[in-house]
This record gives structure tokens, sequence and C-alpha cells, in this order.
């Protein structure tokens, strides 16, 4: 079997199964909500993330224009839950507002841009960064565009895929500049793309997928310390939303020991 980051998504995508779609909305303004959501998990578990979600939709505040006019003594409290929620605060305010007077609160007009210049845009508002920038692309927006985050480089730099461009030189996957990563991937997947499989999505689907599968392995098996390489998995429940409040029942093991430099390299 060759290692490649086409073959990685298969095996995930076989041992997990598929989610694009995995985002849980509890609000009628999903593009706002996954925007906001973004800039929430920055350095922060998924779990806290939703808990403040549910805080702001019980406090009326799910909504762009009132988010817009919200007091930052009020809103960080609410966003406690979630990390740094004092510096996210203002920052979230400051973007609702943007949003509100250059797209009359549409969050779902202003990610309609192409990508190019919507990417810029984003990067400069506050407390985006290039990663929360392209979260918000790919799920809010359906522009597609490759998360790269910490889970992404952790997996490759263990995995250690073969990739058929030739990356620069001195590249890993834990330390190249993100945009080089970002490249790297995009490049292999496109080369990998067979348009009569059905079992691939569009590209926008493949990426979200395949960033969620990322994750979910990341979570359960390979663990920043001590990877749990032979299982069990971590148990971790990420959203109270029907049917996504509970976790994979396998003990089978991390689906990618067969083809990963990391495992074989302990083993011998
Ligand atoms: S085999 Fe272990 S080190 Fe390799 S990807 Fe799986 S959990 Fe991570």
């Amino acid at each position: 079997m060759s290692d490649t980051i086409a073959t990685i998504y298969r095996i995930l995508q076989r041992h997990f199964g598929s989610n694009p779609t995995w985002w849980p909305i509890f609000g009628d303004d999903a593009p706002f909500e996954m925007l906001l959501g973004a800039v929430l998990v920055q350095q922060t578990r998924w779990e806290t993330v939703e808990q403040a979600i549910l805080r702001l939709r019980d406090a009326g505040l799910l909504r762009v224009h009132a988010l817009a006019q919200a007091d930052t003594g009020e809103l960080a409290p609410l966003l406690r839950p979630a990390a740094f929620h004092t510096q996210k605060a203002p920052g979230l305010i400051a973007i609702s507002a943007y949003i509100c007077t250059h797209y009359a609160g549409s969050t779902a007009a202003m990610l309609a841009r192409p990508t190019a210049p919507l990417r810029q845009e984003l990067l400069g508002l506050p407390r985006i960064g290039p990663e929360t920038a392209d979260v918000v692309l790919l799920y809010a927006g359906e522009h597609p565009v490759f998360v790269v985050d910490d889970y992404t480089r952790r997996l490759f730099g263990r995995v250690h895929p073969t990739v058929h461009t030739p990356p620069p030189t001195r590249f890993t996957w834990e330390r190249a500049r993100y945009n080089i990563v970002q490249k790297q991937i995009e490049q292999e997947l496109t080369a990998a793309a067979t348009p009569a499989d059905a079992e691939t999505p569009n590209q926008t689907g493949l990426y979200a997928d395949y960033h969620a599968l990322i994750n979910e392995v990341c979570v359960r098996y390979c663990l920043a310390r001590n990877p749990r390489c032979d299982g069990p998995p971590a148990r971790r429940v990420y959203s109270i939303q029907e049917g996504r409040e509970s976790y994979l029942e396998r003990h089978d093991g991390c689906p990618l020991r067969d083809i990963c430099a990391f495992y074989q390299a302990r083993r011998t």
C-alpha cells in the first residue's frame, strides 16, 4: 500500500466514516455561527465552544446585529467556557459590527465573494489568522481550501506520507510555513483526484471531510504525548447535538499503523 495523502484519507474514511457536514448548528444563521465557532475554538476544545454558543443563543446574541451591539463586559462572561474569552469578546463584537456595516448583517453575502480577496478580507479582521480564515472559508463559505491545524502537522509528521510534488528543501510537516503545508496537501489531493470515483466527494467536501477525519484520529489515537497507536481510543464526546452525543465504539487501534513511520520505527 502506498502511503500517500490520498491513501491516508481513504483509510481514515473507512475506519471512521464520512461526515463533512459535522458542524453542529444551534441557531438560524449557520454561516455566522460557524464564524463565531471558528474564532472561539482557537486554543480550546470544541466542547467549550459549544457551551459558549448555547449561552449566546440563550442570551439572544447568536445574531449578528445583536452581537454587534453587545458590550464586552456583558459578552465575555457568556464566552467563559472557551479559553481567552476576554480577548475573544471584543474581537467577535468588532467582526459582527464589520459584517453589519459592510454586508448589511449578512455573513453569507460576505462569504459569497471570490476566495482570494475574501481570504485577505478575513485576515484583516480581529482574531482571524490563516487557520481560522480557512476554517471559515471551507465550512461557512464552502470554498475549496485545506485547513492546516496542529493535528494536520502532527499526523503527517508521524505518518510521513509519500509526496509526488517535491517539497521545498528542509521541509518538515511540523515546522514549514502554513501556506507551504497547505499547498503541498492541496497539490497531492488534486493530483490523486479521480472523477470516476463515486466515494470521493467534491473538492470542498473532500477537504472538509479530511479535516474532520484528521481531528478524529488525533483526538482518539494520535495524541500529542503517548499516542494510543494500539488503542483503546480516547473516549471523548464533542457535542450534545442528537446523533453526535456519543463516541465511536471501536477498539481495534489506530487504522494508520501499517503505514505510519513513527509506529513502524518504534517497533524496530
Ligand atoms: S500509528 Fe500511532 S503515531 Fe501513527 S498515526 Fe496512528 S496513533 Fe499516530
